[in-house]
């Protein structure tokens, strides 16, 4: 891609742009291996000014490796609560027990281990390893193969698995082997805050003058779009009881058998946390939720509940496009149900819920609130 020569000018000037220019995060203050690791996690799939309160708090909570994996994951679902993807806590919970059995309590500093953790891929494992141990591994993810491309103009998918490991050649190629942490931090940063998906701001790019794709005037057309799996529209009927003190009803996080994740999407959409009783349905919502009830509450019979239903929501999870139809139940005595608890409708974060369930309460805490006013 560069020549001896180049390649050492296009380090010096990103380098030089990234140490005058780099946002102060919360995770540049430190070398601790659980806080960058704790970070890395969290920027998976989260913007960074998102994640920086999620990080501050987990902190407070969870201050090292011990105390995380020590802590009853109830607890830590509650403080990754809202984030999503909670298979990123879970992991990290796993991931630091192992650390303490395994490792002493100290994040492992050799590749093969890293990976061996749950939830830690090369991605991960390369940027930790390099911030934090100086190994020279290049990270690369969906931001640095934006940039890659678009510095060698390289067309196609990027995902595609032999173009995928040329964009890792190419990092690899790149890295600065006497700074590497400070280098793939350097890639990331052009990636999130000047060669960005849409209006890339090459006249404030420190390596400009080696990028094939400006020169070609196709930047923003780089890269090539790919083949999106189609949507797929999902409808969900959930039930919120109210009592006369405000008070709900929510359902354990659902047991994650082969069977039920077939039938209907409800434990995946729930991301297996507590939520109310949520039914996938096709027709007639209110019936087929009344049902539902009843099976999962046979003292139902005895009960003349309305269902009535609030505004509808919306909520989409990876390709997953829902619609929520919330039903508000008024009850002077929340009906008893193994395994369920009581919490307020107008403050369900007592439990560990996923984004979907904070909705669905939204919904029908506004249709109480107008019911209550009328
Ligand atoms: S010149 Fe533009 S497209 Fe090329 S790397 Fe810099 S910001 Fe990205």
């Amino acid at each position: 891609m560069l020549n001896g020569s180049e390649l050492g000018t296009f380090r010096k000037q990103l380098l030089g742009w990234f140490r005058q220019f780099r946002r102060d995060l919360p995770w540049r203050r430190t070398t601790d291996p659980y806080r960058i690791w704790l970070s890395e996690i969290m920027l998976q799939q989260t913007r960074v000014a998102a994640a920086i309160p999620y990080y501050e708090r987990f902190l407070e909570r969870f201050p090292d490796v011990r105390a995380l994996a020590a802590a009853p994951q109830e607890d830590i679902l509650r403080a990754w609560s809202g984030l999503g993807y909670y298979s990123r806590a879970r992991n990290l919970q796993k991931a630091a027990q192992q650390i303490v059995a395994k490792h002493g309590g100290q994040f492992p500093n050799r590749r093969e281990d890293a990976l061996a953790l749950p939830g830690i891929g090369n991605y991960t494992a390369a940027a930790i390893l390099s911030i934090v141990f100086g190994e020279k591994l290049a990270v690369l993810d969906g931001n640095v193969a934006r940039v890659i491309a678009r510095l060698g103009a390289i067309r196609g998918d990027l995902r595609e698995s032999t173009r995928w490991q040329k964009l890792q050649k190419t990092a690899d190629c790149l890295l600065d082997p006497e700074s590497p942490g400070d280098w793939n931090q350097a890639m990331m940063e052009l990636g999130a805050t000047l060669c960005t998906p849409k209006s890339p701001q090459c006249l404030l790019c420190p390596v400009a003058q080696f990028c094939q794709a400006r020169k070609l005037g196709i930047a923003e057309s780089l890269p090539e779009k790919r083949k999106k799996r189609a949507t797929v529209e999902v409808t969900l009927a959930a039930a919120v009881f109210a009592d006369e003190k405000g008070q709900t009803l929510l359902l354990p996080p659902p047991r994650n058998t082969k069977e039920r994740a077939s039938a209907d999407h409800v434990p995946t959409l729930v991301s297996k946390m507590w939520h109310f009783p949520t039914l996938s349905v096709a027709a007639e919502p209110s019936a087929n939720l009344l049902a539902f009830l009843r099976k999962l509450m046979p003292d139902v019979r005895r009960h003349k509940w309305q269902l009535v239903p609030v505004a509808k929501a919306r909520h989409a999870v990876t390709y997953r496009a829902i619609t929520l139809l919330p039903f508000l139940i008024r009850v002077r005595k929340l009906p008893c149900f193994s395994g369920a608890r009581t919490v307020p409708l107008s403050d369900i974060s007592g439990l560990p819920v996923s984004n979907l369930t904070r909705k669905v309460a939204r919904a029908a805490l506004a249709a109480a609130s107008v019911q209550a006013k009328s």
